[in-house]
């Protein structure tokens, strides 16, 4: 993966249109500002029960967007992201109807995990309540097929979700030809999207298992030999990542994000600094994604190993969120907003800092300067704010920050004075020499953070003074040694 800044986006959501329509933006307006693109699912359809990541056909590119050959062409001018949906179908998908209608006599039926299939020899109340999962209930929805009959299936997300028995022949052949479509459209790295909950073994979590990472090896040297890296999404205990990362090619860092707003909301830069010693550098940074703010990847696991934060620190930092969000996050976040994770705050991270356009500058500072290659999702990359309208209308919790733009709204955004600083920053990142050299990490006092980097007598350097807050980034020139205060906005500015 090119050592510059991402984009990750939904193809309609920025666009206003397709992918015709996203290449000319990122020809456009937004020219020469990303090396590569995730593109979130542009499968069919992209408006299921879960924005696309419920295909009914995963190999088909939902034709409100365009073609494979569209997405070909794209690659040509950006790395591509695309996600690999391991863990389930649509319900209606054709596998599933076809399961639907036949029952047992499906070919596909070996496909669907039944409760009978994982647990042949029954679950005791222990194997259930050991099952890990993004909420308290149970995996399983009571399904009844055309003939009458009523199978519990496994559902790890929405009951629209069917998941998907990973270790069958069919979903082999399945997965395979996904993998094949994404190859012949030049995508170069595939995100393997809730790739932790895919193998299910009685007497275990289900999650993240020895058998699962088996499975991640496995589709990860496909995926390689098809000429593809791999990214791993798992929000888990930070120590967990720790492992992942040893195995994958490119893991999420998404301890990030809340330990960034801990220092900022709080002046205390320890627990980010203690992560940025222990971390994995082959890691994407994120401050936001389409999914909400993750507390569980600093908190501690259920067997008492201590996380990043402690637990009244993670509850601060919530309640600041919905506090600097004027309640917007608290409405969108929980089992009240049909949230599929109910351990991830539904805010965008400009709001979550309270429209703060200088905390805001200093929080995309660190993340582009921590190890790794920088995601920006296209709501933080216009600064976006909560859509209450779109929450209003769906009661979907994630849509407070999934707006879709217009053409307009990109214009007057790319003028706002953060986005205007947010994209100098990004040119920064992208193009000096220093980023592809060595990086120390210091913390000199418990609110100062310092990251430099340094290559061939080329220097980028951040300072952080979260008390303030106040960073200062020093970098080398062709005419010397230059300084720019970031933190230069006001509130009333903004
Ligand atoms: C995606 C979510 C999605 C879930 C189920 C994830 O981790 O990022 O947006 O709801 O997987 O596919």
């Amino acid at each position: 993966m090119k050592n510059q800044v991402q984009l990750i986006t939904y193809v309609d959501r920025l666009s206003g249109g397709g992918l015709s329509e996203l290449r000319a933006l990122l020809n456009g307006h937004l020219r020469g500002i990303f090396g590569g693109v995730h593109l979130l699912p542009f499968f069919n359809p992209i408006d299921g029960a879960d924005a696309g990541f419920d295909p009914i056909d995963h190999t088909e590119v939902d034709s409100r967007l365009g073609t494979w050959e569209d997405v070909g062409t794209l690659s040509e001018d950006f790395e591509l992201t695309a996600d690999l949906i391991v863990n389930h179908i649509s319900s209606k998908s054709l596998q599933f109807q076809d399961y639907y209608r036949q029952g047992p006599d499906s070919q596909f039926a070996g496909m669907f995990l039944t409760y009978d299939r994982v647990f042949p020899l029954g679950a005791s109340e222990a194997d259930l309540l050991r099952i890990y999962r993004p909420r308290p209930e149970l995996p399983f929805t009571n399904v009844r097929l055309e003939s009458g009959e009523r199978r519990l299936l496994w559902t790890t997300f929405a009951a629209q979700q069917i998941d998907v028995d990973v270790d069958h022949p069919q979903c082999r052949a399945y997965l395979a030809a996904i993998l094949e479509r994404f190859r012949s459209a030049r995508i170069r790295l595939i995100r393997l999207d809730a790739i932790g909950y895919a193998i299910k073994k009685p007497g275990t979590s289900c999650f993240m298992i020895p058998e699962t990472f088996r499975f991640i090896a496995l589709l990860a040297a496909q995926a390689r030999a098809l000429g593809m890296e791999v990214l791993v999404e798992v929000h888990s205990h930070y120590l967990q990542q720790l492992e992942i990362a040893r195995k994958v090619d490119w893991v999420y860092d998404f301890a990030l994000p809340p330990l960034v707003l801990h220092s900022l909301f709080t002046g205390d830069a320890r627990p980010l600094a203690h992560w940025l010693t222990i971390r994995p550098y082959n890691s994407v940074t994120v401050l936001d994604t389409h999914d909400g703010i993750g507390v569980i990847d600093v908190g501690a696991d259920g067997e008492g190993e201590p996380g990043l934060l402690a637990s009244a620190e993670i509850d601060q930092l919530v309640e600041t969120i919905h506090s600097r969000s004027q309640g917007e996050s608290r409405r969108a976040t929980g089992a009240a907003a049909n949230n599929l994770d109910l351990y991830q705050v539904n805010c965008t991270f400009y709001d979550a800092l309270g429209r703060r356009g200088n905390e805001y500058l200093i929080a995309r500072a660190v993340q582009f300067f921590v190890p790794g290659v920088p995601q920006v999702y296209y709501v933080g990359l216009l600064a976006g704010t909560n859509d209450m309208d779109l929450f209003a209308r769906t009661r979907v919790g994630r849509d407070v920050n999934r707006h879709y733009f217009t053409p307009g709204e990109i214009q007057s955004a790319v003028a706002n004075p953060v986005v205007h600083n947010l994209l100098a920053l990004i040119d920064l990142r992208n193009t000096h020499p220093a980023f592809e050299g060595q990086v120390q990490v210091e913390s000199p006092f418990n609110h100062v953070l310092t990251i430099t980097w340094k290559r061939d007598g080329h220097l980028a350097k951040l300072e952080v003074d979260f008390s303030e807050p106040h960073a200062l980034i020093t970098y080398s020139t062709a005419d010397g040694v230059q300084q720019r205060a970031l933190g230069i906005l006001a509130p009333k500015d903004q």
